[in-house]
């Protein structure tokens, strides 16, 4: 029997023993296995904890001395926990996680043995790690790369079966100092936005002195049975299905949107959350998505950097609480054709240290015109630096999901709501008028009092748009599901620095000329409005009017990874980066080529896969097939019978070998394009025809043979489990 059938067999005959989730009380565990700072006083000296504490608020170094006190206390706390080993944690190139675990168990001079972990092996480790990408910061014979303790974000314990490892979030970087990681530029833009912000933001209150930015994701993902996933070397190798014939029932009665959870699914859930709740990560919403086996959660919104860091830890984890009930969790954009792909919505903000969030619209005239500062400073940001935001969210799978009309397109607008755009045209029709000092209405902007309603009625309900206000936060919709956030972080916080820094100067400049504080922001303001209101789209970014719409107004449109790359290394993009102190020339030509490099070896890794599947799967049943028609046609034509009795045989059997005959020469013609395309040495030219002559000639023209040949052949000899069966048996 084929894994498929015995797949079938078996979920359909025992569900294995459920797993028990026992019902705890979210409060009485969450943070269980986390140094936060309230565990940290229990267990630290006063020295120690203050200097941590000051450290994680400011960013200040911690020397030696008091480092090996809190590696003690660490080392105390989580031995209380059974746990007897300690990694670096950090987020490489590669786009997962990585850990290289040591224990606390060493062996002194004379060979006693003891429990150790001091104040050096918490704050630096030289994992002996050259084999993660580096494009080519550290040549060869200079591997080193280093990870560095970021006491930003607390410790932390995971535990795998009975296994309990104390994990120390770090960022990695090479011998000279550059960013190996996606952490490191990350903190380097929170930092550089922290101190425009600040500066912006004492126009109207002086007692700001730290500006947060804030990260709540959205995380879609696919779950299926783990005995039809092994059935399919396509999900098991690349995370998503190359070949499958869409089900008869798919998506569309979207009966699936918002309904009962699965009862499988629903143990699966409430497991992987109180695994998350005991690391901190503040899960609240769960929910079905709306395509079949698709679903959602989302957490409380926290800083950027601890949102990253809690977002790439769940995801790690749901794929390893979700063995244990059998299923396996697909974070890939577009696991399966002609139902909608999963993404992860990034809504972000900015918090000041005196407990105002700079997106919500103020309630008096001075808060407000602080919050139109900042919101039209980002629509600046966003239409200066479109090409490099739409770069951050570039990636072989996000390809086939953005501009598939399902998803935002890859065009990047802002859609502000029908009142914002209001203000913001009243203020622009005013551009031959000089503000002063009687313009009370522009001034007194009443915000407030009219946003909250007209977000709940308009703002929330443009699903279409990739970059969204949507009440008291942005949402960039077009990230991926699997991406790392902190990537699109890093640029849209970098871009929000660099805008802020040259307005405060702009304003700063009008000041000097006697203009009066509030009248020069406003003129400013109005400057930047005009100058970027072509990126402001209200209407149904999915449309074709959109897209002929948005080629009109000169937006770029940018639909391939290995393009949309480019916009990284450009004389802008360079400075922008520079400036704010996120990344060297030098990081970015190595990240370039290390994303180039990436998207080549994922459609490298697909044409493999797809020639396998079609060879040694597909190929083999359609013959069987054919010779079984053939056995009948013979027995018929023996039988003495006419024509009539067998041509709609002969007519399947042409069908067939038409199929078989295409695909046949496809994977020959595909491996000849994929030799030729080898052969290139240049990272950028080889992605660009990985893509053009690989991706764009073959991959939806076997598909569509194979498709095809899944609706002719025998449903017994298919070995691979069908979509149907894939999106509705658990
Ligand atoms: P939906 O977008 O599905 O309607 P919500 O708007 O309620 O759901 O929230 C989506 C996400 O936005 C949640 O993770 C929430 O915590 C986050 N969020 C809310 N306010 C902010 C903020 N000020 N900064 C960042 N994220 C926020
Ligand atoms: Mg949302």
């Amino acid at each position: 029997m084929s894994l498929r059938f015995n797949a079938i067999e078996t979920i359909s005959s025992d569900q294995g023993a459920p797993v028990v989730t026992p019902n705890l009380k979210i409060t009485g565990i969450f943070n269980e296995n986390v140094f936060t700072l309230q565990t940290a006083r229990q267990y630290l000296s006063d020295e120690g904890y203050k200097s941590l504490l000051t450290s994680v608020r400011g960013g200040k170094k911690i020397d030696r001395n008091v480092a090996n006190q809190i590696a003690n206390g660490l080392r105390a706390w989580a031995e209380s926990k059974g746990v007897t080993h300690y990694t670096h944690w950090f987020q490489p190139l590669t786009g997962t996680t990585a850990e290289k675990h040591d224990s606390f168990f060493t062996l002194k001079g004379d060979g006693t043995p003891i429990e150790e972990f001091d104040g050096a092996a918490l704050i630096q480790q030289e994992p002996d790690a050259s084999s993660f990408p580096s494009g080519g910061l550290r040549a060869t014979f200079e591997a080193r790369g280093y990870t560095a303790w970021d006491p930003s974000s607390p410790a932390f314990i995971i535990e795998i079966g009975h296994g309990k490892t104390l994990c120390i979030p770090t960022i990695f970087i090479s011998y000279t100092g550059a960013s190996l990681d996606y952490k490191a530029p990350l903190l380097k833009a929170l930092e550089s936005l922290n101190k425009s912000a600040v500066e912006v933001c004492n126009y109207f209150d002086k007692n700001v002195t730290k500006v947060t930015a804030t990260l709540g994701w959205e995380q879609e993902y696919f779950v299926i049975d783990e005995r039809l996933a092994h059935a399919r070397p396509d999900i098991v190798q690349c995370g998503r299905t190359v070949f499958g014939a869409s089900p008869a029932k798919g998506q569309q009665l979207e009966d699936h949107y918002f309904g009962s959870i699965p009862e499988r699914v629903y143990a699966f859930m409430r497991d992987f959350e109180q695994e998350a709740y005991k690391l901190g990560i503040p899960l609240r919403t769960r929910h079905n998505e709306v395509a079949p086996s698709q679903f959602e959660c989302a957490p409380i919104f926290e800083e950027v950097n601890i949102a990253v860091d809690h977002n790439t830890l769940l995801m790690d984890l749901m794929n390893r609480v979700a063995r244990r009930h059998q299923l396996i969790v697909l974070l890939h954009e577009k696991p399966f054709a002609g139902i909608n792909g999963s993404g992860k919505h990034n809504n972000w903000s900015m918090a000041t240290d005196t407990g105002v969030n700079l997106l919500a619209p103020g309630k008096t005239p001075k808060t407000n015109l602080m919050f139109l500062t900042f919101f039209v400073n980002i629509i600046k940001a966003v239409h200066d630096n479109a090409d490099i935001l739409r770069a951050s969210i570039a990636s072989e799978p996000n390809d086939h999901r953005l501009g598939a009309n399902e998803a935002p397109p890859a065009i990047i607008s802002v859609f502000v709501g029908q009142y914002l755009a209001k203000v913001l045209s009243d203020i622009e029709s005013r551009v031959n008028t000089k503000f002063d000092e009687q313009d009370e209405a522009i001034l007194k902007l009443d915000l407030h009092r009219s946003i909250p309603e007209l977000m709940l009625d308009n703002t929330d309900r443009n699903r279409t748009s990739p970059f969204a206000f949507t009440g008291n936060k942005f949402e960039f919709r077009a990230v991926g599901s699997s991406a790392n956030c902190a990537i699109s972080m890093t640029v849209l916080n970098t871009i929000m620095a660099d805008t802020l820094r040259k307005f405060k100067q702009e304003v700063d400049a009008l000041i000097e000329k006697g203009e009066k504080k509030e009248i020069a922001i406003m003129h400013v303001i109005q400057r930047y409005i005009v100058e970027s209101k072509k990126v402001l789209f209200e209407g149904d970014g999915y449309s074709q009017d959109w897209h002929d719409e948005a080629a009109r107004r000169g937006l770029p449109n940018v639909k391939t990874t290995p393009l949309a790359l480019d916009a990284m290394v450009t004389e802008k993009a360079k400075h922008l980066f520079e400036s704010n102190g996120v990344y060297t020339h030098v990081e970015l030509e190595a990240r370039h080529e290390i994303e180039l490099e990436k998207y080549t070896k994922k459609v490298q890794i697909e044409s493999r896969i797809m020639g396998d599947l079609a060879i040694n799967h597909i190929l083999p049943a359609a013959i069987r097939y054919q010779n079984e028609l053939l056995a009948n046609v013979n027995g018929l034509k023996a039988a003495g019978l006419g024509k009539e009795a067998y041509q709609s045989q002969l007519d399947i059997l042409t069908a067939v070998s038409k199929h078989i005959q295409v695909i046949h020469q496809q994977v020959d013609q595909m491996v000849e394009a994929r030799k030729k395309a080898n052969a290139i040495e240049n990272a950028r030219e080889k992605a660009i025809a990985y893509d053009k002559d690989i991706k764009a000639v073959y991959f939806d023209e076997i598909r569509y043979h194979v498709d095809k040949l899944e609706h002719l052949v025998d449903d017994d000899l298919w070995t691979l489990p069908k979509y149907r069966e894939m999106l509705f048996i658990r």
